[in-house]
């Protein structure tokens, strides 16, 4: 086996060497909300490994709790683009979080002077929201109790000036996910990454995945990022960020376990070095 990058120099503490932040919608997740058996049972393998796996996720308090029981692991994850973080004690929010409240009153404020129209998640019919997202009323429910983001549809004639007015603003940031685009104050799905780790003890090897523009700080963050991609191929602007980062040929939760296998159990395997994503591996150029 080729020797492991200085990367990996962080001795396992009590096994842990490792940790993966995965985006859920689109990553982990499929796109109409669902989640294939496969990504079920390895997430349990993983955490028989002893390996956390953190989602990190646009989706609300609410939506993050209700997943960490489907997928039985305890936390932490990270909801709302980074507002906040979920561990078995307890929430922790960022100082940069703004209530929703305040920042649909802006987003108000600036459409009217930008001359555009947008349309808030709160806003849309639930008969719409299930079309767009799959999403039943119960969790229609949970993705609507936005606590410090507000996800909003924009028309690709309104980004611009919508957009331009909201940066100006200052202390706002404004990111695209899969669908929506998110307001929100200064804060990244990264933010709490130090503190996750420390943790969970856990600062060995690390490994991101995401499949949109606001899941650029989870890839900047981690030593091995992996693009997911949808049905139309990846996202244009993850690949021109991240050139070489790993991109399984199938899309969703298909590709996230190609990745997680082919990066992490593929090692595990091996009795000679229990070291997760070990060098040796070109890096996948997507379908
Ligand atoms: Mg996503």
């Amino acid at each position: 086996m080729a020797q492991a990058p200085e990367k990996f120099e962080h001795a396992p503490v009590e096994g842990k060497t490792a940790i993966i932040f995965t985006d859920l919608d689109g990553t982990l997740l499929e796109s109409d909300g669902s989640v294939l058996p496969d990504v079920v049972r390895l997430v349990r393998r993983l955490g028989s490994e002893q390996i956390p796996v953190v989602p990190v996720t646009s989706k609300t308090r609410r939506e993050v709790s209700d997943w960490l029981q489907r997928l039985e692991i305890p936390g932490p994850a990270i909801f709302e683009n980074g507002a906040g973080v979920l561990f078995a004690g307890g929430v922790e929010v960022s100082s940069e979080a703004i209530p929703a409240q305040t920042l649909l009153s802006i987003l108000g404020e600036a459409c009217r002077a930008a001359g555009v129209s947008v349309r808030p998640l709160v806003e849309i019919p639930e008969d719409e929201l299930f079309r767009l997202t799959g999403l039943s009323p119960r969790e229609q429910r949970d993705a609507r109790s936005r606590e410090y983001s507000v996800p909003f549809l924009a028309p690709a004639s309104a980004e611009t000036p919508l957009l331009e007015r909201l940066r100006a603003a200052g202390s706002l940031s404004v990111v695209r996910g899969g669908r929506f685009w998110h307001l929100m104050g200064c804060h990244a799905k990264s933010g709490f990454f130090d503190l996750i780790r420390n943790r969970c003890g856990a600062w060995g090897s690390s490994l991101g995945l995401g499949d949109a523009p606001n899941d650029i700080p989870i890839l900047q963050a981690v030593d091995v990022p992996v693009v997911i991609s949808g049905r139309t191929g990846p996202e244009p602007e993850l690949v021109s960020r991240f050139p070489d980062a790993y991109r399984p040929a199938a899309f969703a939760g298909a590709g996230w376990v190609e990745a997680i296998e082919t990066l992490v159990l593929a090692r595990l395997s091996s009795p000679v070095s229990r070291k997760p994503f070990d060098d040796g591996l070109p890096a996948r150029r997507g379908k």
